[in-house]
């Protein structure tokens, strides 16, 4: 049985992604040091799942920290997604998020050298694609950032692939993500962000339990198919399955270093996302247009494929499935 460390288990989804490896026969130690999260989705892991795993409350940063959890545990491949990544706070706060998201890739890269752990997956994100170059989006459109959260995850690809270049021993898949929603359906593990958030779900879903009193949708005047802003929107247990997928190619394969999107290739416009949701909910969400928000693009949405052929995944659950299992997590918590 293959031992996975997954730093950032804790946060919103690498909790999914540890259900789905302990229910896919992996073995999983976990680290989190609760910037944005809790124990409790630690507690909730074991009680969806009923295994037990060890957790250690860290600082991915510090490299002794990390040390002793490879010395204690025999580690066979790492997910990595301990980070900030909060856009507008990374733009108020550049240097508190090159701190964080580089030295902690850094640290952990140098300890599994170290260790001779040489297997990473590592949780990018569609943000580095900043103004897309065609849709939908392939792995090797031109890659851009407009923010220095998405420089974060844009640097962090390079040293991996520097990595690599230096010595092909390592395997690593790199995920870019796209916009991740929904939450488990045993409603015990989700997303749920302090105060006012930035993401639309976790907006709509806050207008939907009456603790904002409405949504405020970003410009309708996008050259998109209703005017607003169009998103590949995906479950986060697709999300979380392809986590499993790529571990179980880079236990296939020597080596490799592999990006892939992990997207339904599905856009839908903010519209259509309020208009889902509250049919398959039946609640209200009372919204008003303003402005467009700066630094928005129009249109973003995968192309696959890539994922489809060589990891054998695809994103399987609706806009409906996505829809109905945020609230219920909301309704639940
Ligand atoms: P999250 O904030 O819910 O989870 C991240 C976890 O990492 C949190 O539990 C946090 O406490 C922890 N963490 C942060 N810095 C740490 C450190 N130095 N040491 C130990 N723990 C630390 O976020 P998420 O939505 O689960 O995202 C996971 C990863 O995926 C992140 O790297 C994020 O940038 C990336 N990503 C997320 C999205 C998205 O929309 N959610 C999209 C693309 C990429
Ligand atoms: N959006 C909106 N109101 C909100 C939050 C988001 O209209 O309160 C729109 C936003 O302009 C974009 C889409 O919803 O078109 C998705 O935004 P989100 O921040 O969730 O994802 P990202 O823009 O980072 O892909």
């Amino acid at each position: 049985m293959k031992t996975i460390f997954i730093t950032g288990g804790a946060g919103y989804i690498g909790s999914h992604t540890a259900v789905e490896l302990l229910e896919s026969g992996y073995k999983i130690i976990v680290a989190d040091n609760f910037y944005n999260s809790n124990i409790n989705s630690i507690e909730n892991i074991k009680k969806i799942t009923g295994k037990d795993f060890n957790f250690y409350e860290i600082d991915i940063c510090n490299k002794a920290e990390l040390q002793k959890v490879f010395k204690d545990n025999e580690i066979d491949a790492v997910i990595h997604f301990a980070g900030y990544k909060a856009v507008g706070e990374s733009v108020a706060n550049p240097l508190m998020y090159y701190r964080n998201n580089i030295d902690s890739t850094l640290s952990l890269l140098e300890v599994m050298q170290e260790f001779d752990c040489k297997k990473l997956v590592f949780s990018s994100s569609a943000t580095v694609y900043g103004e897309p170059e065609k849709l939908p989006l392939d792995e090797n459109c031109r890659l851009m950032t407009t923010n220095p959260y998405g420089s974060t995850k844009l640097y962090i690809e390079g040293i991996l692939k520097d990595l690599y270049t230096s010595n092909n021993e390592w395997g690593i898949s790199i995920l870019r993500y796209f916009n991740p929603v929904g939450a488990h359906k045993s409603g015990l593990i989700g997303e749920s962000p302090n105060g006012i958030p930035n993401n639309l779900m976790p907006y709509i879903v806050k207008v939907a339990n009456k603790e904002i009193s409405h949504l405020n949708i970003f410009g309708n005047d996008y050259s998109t198919k209703d005017g607003t802003g169009v998103r590949d929107y995906i479950h986060v247990i697709d999300l979380a399955k392809g986590h499993v997928k790529s571990l179980d190619k880079l236990f296939r394969d020597e080596s490799c270093l592999d990006v892939f999107n992990l997207g339904t290739g599905n856009g839908y416009s903010v519209l259509e996302l309020v208009n889902t949701f509250i049919k398959v909910n039946n609640v209200e969400i009372p919204y008003q247009i303003v402005e467009r928000r700066p630094g928005d693009i129009a249109e973003c949405y995968a192309d696959p494929s890539n994922a489809k052929e060589n990891l054998k995944w695809k994103a399987e659950l609706s806009l409906e499935d996505m829809c109905k299992d945020a609230w219920h997590y909301i309704k639940k918590n």
